[in-house]
């Protein structure tokens, strides 16, 4: 049986190797000169490949049951189980975060060439499907200079929208609305939030951890962990969880807690005990916060001039300087694009996928894995797992002659 799979990142690779030790005749297609750039840059070249803590809780999309058979047939053990009989092995940092352990993206990927090498699957590089026909019980694949791949099973693996630099550049979107499957609307996620700059602009480069809430009418949500300020607002992997509801919502407001560990009665009570250290507002906050934030902080709430004397302060402007540590508030006014971003909230509508098995329920034969689908996760390895989950099971459903895998 021939089985074309098409894109060669973290799902279609995976999927070519399983259908391909199931003896499939495998061939991948893909549009840049070389496979799986995009894990190249993941983890910060490190390779975030998955997370021990991982749960469905983990990802959003319009029915995340969806994603329940997968986590049945092969989740974050298998995939560990998966990359350590091919050779990798793994170190798990804070969070439940899964690296190669050498710290390496370029393990994953060599490891994944080395197991592609060993089943002699075909690379087809250069090659940018364009189209995809059911010829009779076959399917006519089309490269946009003109080429044209027989299959009899077909793997569409070509990413999102997110980072086109990298290889995904949305086509697979237009191939499957061609095959008259439905897509939700798309919005870049995992992504920089852009904010009103006033404040955050003195703060450029700065980098803390942090409760960030995203909220907008009554619906909110939330995590816990780094943030980078930047001229334009915040990024760091706290920011990017939420970015998915900036994108989705209208007029969100950011609130940052930038002393997470300490609650609002305690923190009053330690800033009227500091006021006697009668020290300038400039300096007020050493020892506690950085010092830029500090005076950002005098600023926002309005407690100045920051040459006054700390035993100056009175009740009500220490309840202001609580609310600001407590409740740092920005108006969103965006996140940043495509280029920017690291995964696509939305995608192909997952009623029309088997979850068991990944095939398109109106076209027999055609599979779909990956970032295409309507799922995605929170920053922190969530989104490869998907990856290897959704390309596993589809290469090695694809394969097996009576579809019993
Ligand atoms: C900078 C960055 C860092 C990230 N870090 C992490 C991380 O640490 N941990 C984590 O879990 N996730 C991370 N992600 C997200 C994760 O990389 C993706 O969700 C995952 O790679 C998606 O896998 P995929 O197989 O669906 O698509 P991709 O990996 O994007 O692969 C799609 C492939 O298809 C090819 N292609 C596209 N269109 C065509 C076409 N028409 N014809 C032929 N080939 C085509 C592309 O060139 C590409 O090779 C990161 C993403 C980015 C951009």
């Amino acid at each position: 049986m021939k089985i074309a799979v098409v894109g060669g990142g973290a799902s279609g690779i995976i999927a070519a190797i399983s259908a391909a030790r199931k003896g499939a005749d495998v061939t991948i297609l893909e549009r840049c000169d070389r496979i799986g750039r995009k894990i190249l840059a993941t983890g910060n070249g490190r390779c975030n490949y998955t997370n021990i803590n991982a749960s469905i809780k983990n990802y959003h999309g319009k029915n995340i049951d969806f994603i329940k058979a997968a986590a049945k047939k092969f989740w974050v053990s298998d995939t560990i189980s998966f990359f350590k009989e091919i050779g990798m092995l793994t170190k798990v940092e804070d969070n439940g975060k899964a690296y190669p352990y050498s710290l390496q993206a370029s393990a994953v990927l060599d490891v994944l060439r080395f197991e592609l090498q060993n089943l002699q699957i075909n690379i087809k590089t250069n090659f940018e499907v364009k189209t995809i026909e059911k010829k009779d019980s076959r399917f006519l694949i089309g490269s946009y200079s003109c080429e044209q791949e027989y299959a009899d099973k077909v793997i569409l693996s070509t990413g999102g929208k997110a980072s086109p630099a990298l290889g995904s550049n949305g086509s697979g979107y237009e191939i499957a609305k061609k095959l008259g499957l439905r897509i939700t609307d798309l919005f870049p996620a995992l992504v920089q939030i852009k904010t009103e700059t006033n404040f955050v602009k003195a703060l450029k480069g700065i980098k803390i951890d942090a409760k960030v809430t995203a909220a907008a009418d009554n619906l909110s949500e939330t995590s816990i962990g780094e943030v980078l300020f930047c001229d334009y607002g915040l990024s760091g992997p706290a920011v990017f969880n939420v970015s998915r509801f900036c994108a989705v919502n209208k007029n969100v407001k950011i609130k940052l807690d930038l002393l997470p560990e300490i609650d609002y009665n305690n923190l009053h009570k330690i800033l009227i005990k500091r006021k006697s250290k009668n020290i300038s507002l400039e300096n007020y906050f050493i020892g506690m916060l950085n010092k830029k934030i500090g005076i950002v902080l005098m600023k926002y709430a309005n407690v100045l001039p920051l040459t006054r004397r700390s035993d100056t302060l009175d009740f009500d402007e220490i309840t202001r300087l609580c609310i600001a540590i407590k409740a740092f508030t920005l108006n969103v006014t965006g996140t940043m694009s495509w280029n920017n971003a690291q995964v696509t909230a939305g995608g192909i509508i997952t009623d029309q996928i088997d979850p068991e098995s990944f095939e398109c329920k109106k076209i027999k034969g055609f599979y779909i894995t990956g970032e295409l689908l309507d799922i995605d996760g929170d920053c922190g390895g969530f989104n490869l797992q998907w990856a290897w989950s959704s390309g596993y099971i589809a290469g090695l459903h694809c394969a097996s002659e009576n579809n019993n895998a």
